[in-house]
């Protein structure tokens, strides 16, 4: 609809003016780009508006080699929309913002945005200039974060007991939901294992390895004492289970040498032929002999790309000698790998030695039905900071939910640790800020207050949300928590189980204090830089 009126409005003066002055003069253009842009965006944040909160719906997504996805994750939801213009690409950007951000939220995010949108379209109706709205929602913005760090109760990270009820919380708006017993414990549990409470300010999630495997129920998914390594031995005769091991973790490459440049090497009669392939045996043996006698019993094998990581010949050798082989690590795990198992990656042979070994009690393949299979090693001596998680699920969409669950509840844990402050939940910080808004606003003058106002009003969407998808009068549920909060109960939200307006805190529905400030701050600033685009030009290339 946006573009016909700039095409008639273009028209209409054409009659008028000269070529290069209507250009110029074209002032429709602007505002009909900011507002089909403020229509697309809006779109993108509608489709996920229904996925919000514990009662929310999940979307089923269907890619076009035909996978399908069961999710109610907001970033997920986006991330495999297939989305064209280039504004609505940008909520979606905006989830993934949150998500490296928070983690959780990634729904709210978009659901404020899209809000805030339609609240800034108001505004330029009424003729306020979009500098002027987007400027007032910066400072809006910000007071609101004030707002929420004054409501927030700090957390202690020894409060165990705590800390699961806020990965609950998260866990509660998923497919996953009724494993909340078992999977918020396990963030907590994984995350306490790999930081120092006292001082760290925040956890590198990638020590955390979730191993899923098809078969068996959620309820059967474990955090791992020692290590899981997601790979099979490559059996050839050698062993499957090794008792008292000595973990080696290579780079180099155990087959024959080849050059950076394509080669030829032309052999003309028999005995050259043969000392060719004698030199390779001997090449390789001598290797594995060293590796041996360095007291390793478990070698795993980075994988290469540019040539065998292990030629037939050395799996021989190696399980002549009684060594488990793991073959194909990803590079990127060589740090968490070197890290549960307490060994040192090694990148080559002279510096294999016995102090590069990790120990511990026992290594040993198990089957985790049917062919696949994970190895895993217990009684490490000295583990660093890591721990595997093994996820079981009976079908595969089940057990892609609950990673992507599993993940929110770890990043609710990482949140805390960055920031040990919390909130109460399902709803109430939002109604907070919207209430304390807009008193604030009285005390600003002109356009301000009518920015101010709007996005109070905005806000409201989340509430709103929440109580629509739990199938409750969203007006009546909302007009009685603005008058709970203007009263003074900061703390009461939408108990979407019981259906009314309660006291979150009694709840134990809270949440950390990153994921609702963060969402509101990338929210705004998303909507700022839509507002102030006029334009859309096409590039050459
Ligand atoms: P997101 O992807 O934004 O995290 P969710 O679907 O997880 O979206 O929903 C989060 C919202 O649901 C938050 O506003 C949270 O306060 C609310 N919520 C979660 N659990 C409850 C509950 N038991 N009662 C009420 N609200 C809840
Ligand atoms: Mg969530």
């Amino acid at each position: 609809m946006a573009p016909a009126t700039v095409a008639a409005a273009a028209g209409g003066k054409a009659s008028s003016a000269s070529g290069a002055e209507r250009c110029f003069q074209d002032k429709d253009k602007p505002a009909g780009v900011r507002n089909s842009n403020i229509i697309a965006a809006k779109a993108v944040a509608d489709a996920v508006r229904t996925s919000l909160g514990p009662r929310g719906m999940d979307k089923m997504i269907q890619s076009a080699n035909g996978d399908v996805t069961i999710t109610n994750d907001g970033a997920t939801i986006l991330n495999q929309m297939s989305v064209i213009h280039p504004t609505a690409k940008m909520l979606v950007d905006l989830s993934k913002a949150q998500d490296i951000e928070a983690g959780d939220g990634t729904t709210t995010v978009v659901v404020t945005a899209g809000a805030l949108l339609d609240a800034a379209q108001t505004l330029l109706s009424k003729g306020i200039h979009p500098t002027k709205i987007s400027d007032s929602f910066q400072r809006a913005a910000t007071e609101a974060e004030n707002i929420l760090e004054k409501m927030s109760s700090p957390v202690d990270l020894s409060n165990d007991e705590l800390l699961v009820k806020m990965a609950t919380t998260s866990l509660n708006s998923k497919v996953v939901s009724q494993h909340s017993w078992l999977l918020a414990p396990m963030a907590v549990n994984a995350v306490k294992k790999i930081i120092d409470p006292a001082k760290d300010t925040n956890v590198n999630l990638n020590m955390i390895k979730i191993i899923k495997k098809l078969g068996e129920t959620v309820e059967e998914s474990e955090l791992i004492e020692g290590a899981l390594i997601d790979q099979k031995t490559m059996g050839r005769g050698g062993p499957t289970r090794v008792e008292k091991a000595k973990i080696g973790l290579i780079q180099f490459q155990l087959s024959a040498p080849k050059t950076d440049i394509e080669n030829q090497v032309i052999i003309s009669d028999y005995t050259q032929m043969d000392r060719a392939l004698k030199e390779e045996r001997q090449y390789l043996l001598n290797i594995c002999k060293q590796i041996k006698s360095a007291g390793c019993n478990v070698l795993l094998i980075q994988k290469s790309i540019l040539r065998d990581a292990v030629s037939e010949m050395a799996l021989h050798f190696l399980a002549k000698l009684k060594i488990m082989v793991v073959k194909d690590i990803e590079r990127d795990d060589i740090e968490f790998y070197s890290k549960i198992l307490g060994c040192r990656p090694v990148a080559s042979l002279d510096h294999f030695v016995a102090e590069s070994l990790g120990s511990a009690d026992l290594a040993e393949e198990i089957s985790t039905g049917g062919d696949s299979k994970v190895i895993k090693v217990t009684g490490v001596q000295n583990p660093g900071q890591a721990v595997s998680i093994l996820l079981r699920g009976s079908n595969k969409l089940v057990l892609e939910e609950a990673d992507r669950s599993l993940h929110d509840a770890l990043c609710v844990i990482r949140c805390l640790v960055k920031k040990k402050a919390l909130l109460p939940g399902g709803g109430a910080p939002e109604m907070e800020v919207a209430v304390q808004l807009r008193q604030l606003a009285q005390e600003r003058s002109g356009a301000e207050q009518y920015c101010w106002r709007a996005f109070a009003d905005a806000l409201e969407l989340i509430p709103f949300t929440l109580a629509e998808n739990a199938g409750l009068s969203p007006i009546h549920t909302v007009t009685e928590l603005r008058t709970q909060h203007a009263n003074g109960h900061s703390d009461f939200g939408i108990n979407v189980r019981k259906g009314y307006v309660t006291d979150m805190r009694e709840e134990a529905v809270l949440q950390p204090l990153l994921v609702s400030s963060s969402a509101i701050k990338q929210a705004a600033e998303c909507v700022r830089s839509i507002l102030k685009i006029d334009d859309i030009v096409m590039a050459v290339r």
